[in-house]
């Protein structure tokens, strides 16, 4: 499939398009996948009040039947589009059914509920998203075809030629991301080569499932562009190849004051009684990742641990040694819906669920 063009297209991105904006309709599809469409708004957008709701045909999207297949598009939050620039702009929406539910595949709906309930603890969060890229035939990319590369090592953090892949779509993203008011706060090469790492936060509430899926939405579109597939897989490649996960670090308004390590001990205990229903919303295929090697705890177990990278729940080294600060929980797929793993963190640990 197709090739893009940035030389031809740049004429045409610079012709005056008048009053009107572009906003680009971003949702998350049947299969957790992201999609979208343009429409044109006639003013400037500053406001979520001045965008209307929309629908698509939810039976291509595996959203709903085919004789009742309008699903509908609530916008619920705006970002500077950097793939268009000027005044236009990327509009998250949230899907529902005609008859006013959420839909299936729709789980900001609750999320949002739940940390309405919590807001008074003020529960932050900052999620790091593993990832891999993949050539178009499914291979990772840059690994040598019909072979694979030297075994792990020297590509986590790396730097120099055969040791990391793509790091200008890499860096491209990490800029896009700025430029959105996403709040991207690092990127680095993971251990698997071909495989990379971006975390977003402190995000707040329900800011945190939004930012990282429109963080995810720029990768996919940044990644099209250099003719590259990502990968959200939490074990992409079989045997001795680390898995992707995407570690959830959070805290509450009191376990980052002076003495929180004692509300971090609460929580955690509350995190060890839910195990289970945790693991059921953290994402599919998890138990091909989470199998006690390659820094993961193994998914029938629940342990937490001081920097413990084998651990279910990681209490980092300098929050213990100040007595306050922030949990790591290390379950979570590549391939979570984050409004589901921020919804079942606050349920747990604040709304004693
Ligand atoms: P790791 O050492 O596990 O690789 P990273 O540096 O990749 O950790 O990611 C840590 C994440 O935790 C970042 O997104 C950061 O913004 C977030 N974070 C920092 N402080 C807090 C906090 N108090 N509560 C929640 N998240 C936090
Ligand atoms: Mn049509
Ligand atoms: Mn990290
Ligand atoms: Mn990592
Ligand atoms: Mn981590």
């Amino acid at each position: 499939m197709s090739g893009y063009h940035p030389d031809l297209l740049a004429p045409y991105q610079r012709l005056d398009q008048g009053t009107c904006i572009q906003a680009e309709y971003i949702w998350i599809g049947g299969n957790n996948e992201l999609r979208s469409k343009s429409k044109t708004i006639t003013e400037k957008v500053t406001d979520l009040s001045q965008l209307p709701n929309w629908d698509f045909d939810g039976s291509s999207t595996d959203q709903a039947p085919g004789h009742d297949s309008d699903v509908y598009l609530h916008p619920v939050a705006i970002y500077k589009d950097p793939f268009r620039g000027g005044d236009n702009i990327i509009v998250l929406a949230s899907t529902y059914n005609s008859d006013g539910t959420p839909n299936k595949t729709n789980y900001r709906h609750n999320a949002q509920k739940t940390m309405e309930l919590a807001k008074d603890s003020v529960p932050w969060f900052g999620l790091e998203q593993e990832y891999t890229l993949l050539d178009t035939d499914d291979k990772p990319l840059g690994w040598p075809k019909g072979g694979f590369p030297g075994p792990q090592g020297p590509y986590y953090c790396g730097a120099g030629a055969g040791k990391v892949v793509a790091r200008d779509l890499v860096e491209a993203h990490y800029r896009a991301c700025l430029y959105s008011g996403i709040r991207i706060s690092g990127i680095n090469a993971e251990v698997m080569p071909s495989q990379w790492e971006f975390q977003v936060g402190p995000c707040e509430g329900i800011s945190m499932g939004d930012e990282l899926w429109v963080a995810r939405y720029l990768l996919v579109r940044v990644a099209e562009q250099w003719g590259v597939k990502v990968s959200f897989h939490p074990k992409p490649l079989q045997g001795d190849w680390n898995g992707a996960g995407c570690h959830t670090n959070y805290s509450t308004k009191q376990m980052r004051e002076p003495g929180g390590i004692q509300a971090i001990h609460e929580a955690i205990e509350k995190l060890s009684k839910r195990h289970e229903q945790h693991i059921a919303v953290y994402g599919e295929d998890n138990d091909k990742r989470l199998t006690g090697r390659h820094e993961t705890g193994h998914i029938h177990d629940f342990r937490s641990g001081v920097a413990d990278r084998g651990a279910s729940i990681r209490v980092p080294r300098h929050v213990n040694a100040k007595g306050y600060g922030y949990l790591e929980d290390r379950r979570p797929a590549s391939n979570a819906d984050p409004y589901r793993v921020t919804d079942i963190v606050v349920e747990t640990t604040l709304l004693d669920k």
